[in-house]
């Protein structure tokens, strides 16, 4: 995963990669279970200094890290993410760690942090269209209200 640049893994999908190399299958609830390992690689990362693996587990509805990754920003000492776009900028610069550092074949530029495909796109459609640039009056010059009337020119 960590060596295909701006690969992601899903949880559901990591739960399965992990009970199919350890042989040990399990019921429990993904949820009951994937965090105490990840926190487990959480920890060993940090220990090792290496980029933080967990950062490429997203969850599969919206290509998120999640709340789990508070651990990160934790065991690194670095103060809690203020808020969820912050939070994923923080794994997309992660994740672009572990791809310079397991030999992820990158760009010529280096590469660039990136949300998953599902975030990202999910960002996207929220974007708010940007803005036309207020019509002005081709008369006085003055910035025209949604009215497209002049206020200024009507007056005189
Ligand atoms: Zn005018």
């Amino acid at each position: 995963m960590a060596r295909t640049y701006r690969a992601v893994i899903t949880y559901k999908e990591l739960a399965e990669r992990i009970q199919e190399s350890t042989g040990i299958r399990t019921r429990t609830l993904l949820h009951n279970w994937i965090g105490t390992v990840l926190s487990k690689v959480v920890r060993e990362a940090h220990r090792r200094g290496d980029p933080q693996l967990t950062a490429l587990v997203v969850r599969t509805d919206d290509g998120m890290v999640g709340e789990g990754y508070k651990e990160v920003l934790e065991v690194a000492g670095e103060p809690p993410a203020e808020s969820v776009p912050e939070r994923e900028q923080h794994a997309a610069r992660a994740r672009l760690e572990c791809y310079r550092r397991f030999g992820a074949a990158l760009p010529a530029d280096g590469g660039v942090p990136a949300l998953a495909p599902l975030y990202q796109a999910a960002v996207e459609r929220r974007r708010v269209r940007p803005e036309s640039p207020p019509r002005i009056c081709p008369r006085c010059s003055m910035q025209l209200p949604s009215t497209g009337a002049c206020d200024s020119c009507d007056q005189r």
